[in-house]
């Protein structure tokens, strides 16, 4: 059992609008090991503070293949989009669910790190998707809200008949 639970679609509480973290303290810390050892367990390579019911603007990741690039992103804000890209997307919040999304193809980010020490970063790919999927969750957003109206109803009844059944072996290797 990963150390958090994860708020699954449609719970209201994802709808949440995180608030900037304010006090680097002992409790942040433990907050971020937890979540890391959360997505990890998961499997997810991105987990937002908002899926795990805490409204603070914070944010882990690690997209490399092996797992030992952990980034932290705290009050997190995008300074320039370029390009498009489409990428099939999963969630750890919408378990099982996979569709395609649009988003910027290079992204220049300012955050926090763990210290409170601001810093920029470059990101394109999978990198870039990935800091705009859990932003979106800090923001109250899920990646369903991209999909036709008609499509997330397909989610909501999916989800709701996965989780009578329980059939939830599918792989989350690419949840974010
Ligand atoms: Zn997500």
């Amino acid at each position: 059992m990963p150390k958090l639970t994860i708020l699954e679609f449609p719970d209201p509480r994802l709808r949440t609008i995180a608030v900037p973290v304010e006090h680097f303290d002992n409790g942040l810390a433990r907050l971020i090991d937890d979540m890391f050892e959360t997505m990890y367990e998961a499997p997810g390579i991105g987990l937002a503070a908002t899926q795990v019911d805490v409204h603070r603007q914070l944010l882990v990741l690690d997209v490399s293949e092996d797992k030992n690039q952990p980034m932290v992103f705290i009050n997190p804000r995008i300074l320039q989009r370029d390009g498009e890209q489409v990428y099939q997307e999963g969630c750890l919040s919408v378990p099982g669910i996979y569709a395609d999304v649009t988003r910027a193809n290079q992204i220049r980010v300012q955050a926090l790190n763990r210290r409170g020490e601001s810093f920029e970063l470059e990101a394109d790919g999978l990198l870039a998707i990935c800091i705009q999927h859990e932003m979106d969750h800090l923001a109250g957003k899920v990646f369903v809200d991209y999909l036709s109206p008609l499509k997330r109803d397909m989610v909501r009844k999916k989800l709701e008949k996965n989780r009578r059944g329980r059939v939830e072996s599918e792989s989350r290797e690419h949840s974010l």
